[in-house]
């Protein structure tokens, strides 16, 4: 039997490579300055950029390149080969450990939201000596933070290892106190699911909108869609399974365990889960499952759309961002042991979650925002707008005992009866994580699942933010339980924040429908936010709860937050421009023209017909006058207001404005340009149709 694993992490120079290539102490010195023990010095630098260089030559790479991850929300690279002429012009290999460590890509046009001048445009990247180097192609490629020159983030990276280590100290500081004095750090577990759709290249390459905006702007509805669910769940088909298999062993080689595939909701659409891992890596390997998705689907005639919208009417795509915090050794923190109700430890955690999402909704909000997420949050078939948290029965009850000093035994495990559905099994593992698909942060048996995030999506600042907000968190319990001196004194006054921190965030506490208007109504009650867009969720880097945030625990400075809010508010602009542009170009090229050939051909026959012509062809010449009429006006006015709406204001009015006038005339002409498409004979209107699209792979 062919080895299914053999090739697993052969493209990785990872911590087994290191250990077996590098003269022991260079690996043990590389180990330190991972465990952020020790600073490395340049010679253990050379010793390992001289190792990587041979293991890279010897797996056929010919070029390095420091890969980043721009607050464009992709991730950038410049190539440079390793070759040099020697003393004698010779070429030769070269790798240093300056090279690895340091480099200077003239990366002067990426977004900096006014962090770097023109005359000081250069940008720096450096080693991320956490996340292991691997081979793309004949690219060795070394994940890197890439800074300014006078050291601002110009990335998402360099944020997240901040706040990676203001977590770490909060979090090590409450278990330290609680007794368990061994714990030197923490880290966080990631998992990360991945959806996206498959379409046929062909249709993909005939549309102008999936290919400058990964999604459609017009389109008529199918006759069929997804009521029948009979997508859901399916077998996979021959041509995906083949793509599916490919791009899995693509991701093992690169030390990526992808493990489930299934089909998702809408027809097209599917879902990639990895297994946990470090909440760093998780971040750069969905970067690139992503890029291997796109690449794969490429190669098997399919286009692969990342797009959180690509078919109006159909669900869109999400990214569940699943949370753990980890001791380092290898306690989860927001797991509940056996008695949940006795675990101190657990519960404390659990309501500083609370704590820290009900202090910061509105940041959480646009850290899983984007400009195509507008159209699925709050859409009912994505969580909605409104951040709460599902904690399931269980552990709800329990924070209500203690609420509520209820002495009353809580409920075990044990006594919740487990039904069992077989016979002649002896053992039915039970469940206890009750599922709500619903709620945008749900508590799933140990760890929070994130649900809101777009799928196309960097999963850097969600993270970034989840760690920011459970520092801060945890140092205020730090704070109150520090210098209690007996254990005994330490569990009550634990038990009391716990009780607080219930009394005070509750409303945070949701388990019913997530999607219903009730829900929408009873948050407005609870004094809950609901923003609507994410234009309007950016403002956020402007409040003063969250500029304290990010500066006291020293990930972000005050000047980086207005450059990202910035950034976010160009960046809209910048997408529904090219949104706008294509809709009135494919209005004006491809749709007006069909109309009037339509036009011209009933027109023609009424003229050959005269007195005879059907009825069906009066009406039809009449609603096709009709329609001509109402797309040639919606254009007009989408221009016009377009060119108006970018002519004044910042950044902000100018996207608020965008949001509020823009997106009704763009759907003001979709609607015109979808009646004629609903009517419309296929001689006559060319696009590939939602049937074609979606239901022929
Ligand atoms: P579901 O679709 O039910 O949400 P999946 O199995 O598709 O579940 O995805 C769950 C994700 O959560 C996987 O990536 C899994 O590895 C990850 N995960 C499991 N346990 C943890 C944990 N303790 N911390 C972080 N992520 C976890
Ligand atoms: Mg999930």
């Amino acid at each position: 039997m062919e080895d299914l694993f053999k090739d697993f992490g052969s493209k990785v120079f990872g911590e087994k490579e290191m250990k077996s290539r590098l003269p022991r102490p260079v690996y043990l010195s590389w180990k330190k300055t991972v465990a952020n023990e020790e600073m490395l010095d340049r010679t253990t630098a050379d010793a390992i950029a001289h190792a990587m260089k041979l293991w890279a030559l010897n797996n056929g790479a010919t070029h390095f390149t420091h890969w980043f991850q721009p607050m464009t929300g992709g991730t950038a690279e410049k190539h440079d080969s390793f070759l040099e002429p020697d003393m004698n012009g010779e070429p030769f290999a070269r790798f240093s450990g300056k090279m690895l460590i340091k480099g200077e890509p003239d990366a002067s046009s990426f977004p900096n939201g006014g962090l770097r001048t023109t005359f000081e445009a250069r940008g720096y990247t450096y080693w991320d000596v956490k996340s292991p180097v691997f081979i793309r192609d004949n690219i060795l490629c070394i994940p890197t933070v890439f800074v300014s020159y006078s050291g601002e983030a110009l990335d998402k990276k360099d944020p997240l290892l901040k706040s990676l280590e203001a977590l770490s100290k909060a979090a090590t500081r409450v278990v330290n106190i609680l007794g368990d004095k061994d714990v030197k750090s923490c880290d966080i577990s990631v998992g990360l699911e991945q959806e996206y759709f498959l379409i046929d290249r062909k249709y993909f390459d005939r549309r102008l909108d999936l290919r400058f905006t990964g999604r459609t702007l017009f389109g008529a509805p199918s006759p069929k869609t997804q009521e029948l669910d009979d997508h859901y769940f399916g077998a996979i088909p021959p041509r995906v399974a083949a793509f599916m298999k490919e791009a899995n062993q693509e991701l093992w080689k690169l030390g990526i365990y992808a493990k489930t595939e299934h089909n998702e909701v809408a027809p097209g659409q599917f879902e990639l889960a990895p297994i946990f891992t470090n909440g760093n890596v998780a971040v750069d390997q969905n970067h690139l499952i992503m890029d291997i998705l796109r690449e794969t689907a490429k190669k098997h005639g399919f286009a692969c759309l990342l797009h959180e919208k690509p078919f109006q009417g159909i669900n869109g795509s999400g990214k569940h961002d699943n949370y753990s915090i980890i001791t380092d050794d290898g306690q989860n923190l927001f797991s509940p042991g056996d008695k949940p109700a006795e675990n101190i430890r657990f519960l404390l955690f659990v309501c500083a979650f609370i704590r820290a999402v009900d202090t910061h909704p509105l940041l959480l909000r646009l850290s899983a925002s984007c400009t195509g997420n507008d159209h699925r949050l709050g859409a009912s078939e994505a969580p909605p707008a409104i951040i709460s948290i599902y904690l399931g029965s269980y552990i709800e009850s329990i924070l209500y005992d203690i609420y509520t000093k209820n002495s009353k035994k809580p409920i075990t495990q044990e006594e919740k009866i487990a039904f069992n559905p077989v016979t002649g099994l002896s053992y039915i593992p039970h469940d206890n994580t009750d599922r709500n698909r619903t709620s945008p942060l749900a508590f799933t048996g140990n760890k929070f699942e994130f649900r809101m995030l777009g799928s196309s999506m960097s999963a850097s600042f969600s993270n970034t933010v989840l760690n920011a907000i459970m520092a801060e968190s945890l140092n205020q319990i730090a704070d109150e339980l520090e210098g209690i001196k007996y254990i005994q004194d330490i569990r009550e006054k634990a038990l009391t924040i716990c009780r607080n921190l219930i009394e005070k965030h509750k409303r945070i506490l949701f388990s019913g429908d997530g999607y219903s208007e009730e829900w929408e109504k009873e948050a407005k009650r609870r004094g809950l936010p609901n923003v609507k867009s994410f234009i309007e969720s950016t403002e956020v880097l402007n409040s003063p709860s969250v500029i304290n945030l990010f500066t006291s625990l020293n990930i972000y400075s005050e000047k980086e937050l207005a450059a990202n809010r910035i950034i976010l508010q160009e960046q809209y602009e910048k997408i529904m421009g090219i949104e706008v542009r294509t809709m009135i170009e494919m209005a004006r090229k491809d749709i007006l023209p069909a109309q009037i050939a339509e036009l011209k051909f009933y027109n023609d026959t009424i003229n050959t017909s005269g007195k005879n012509t059907p009825k069906f062809i009066h009406n039809h010449t009449k609603a096709l006058s009709s329609l001509v009429d109402q797309t040639y006006q919606a254009i007009q006015e989408l221009e016009e207001a377009w060119q108006k709406v970018t002519a004044i204001g910042n950044t902000f009015e100018i996207g608020q404005n965008i949001y509020y006038k823009i997106n009704p005339l763009m759907e003001k002409l979709r609607a015109a340009v979808d009646a004629y498409e609903h009517i419309a004979a296929r001689e006559f209107y060319k696009l590939p149709s939602y049937e074609d699209i979606l239901f022929n792979i």
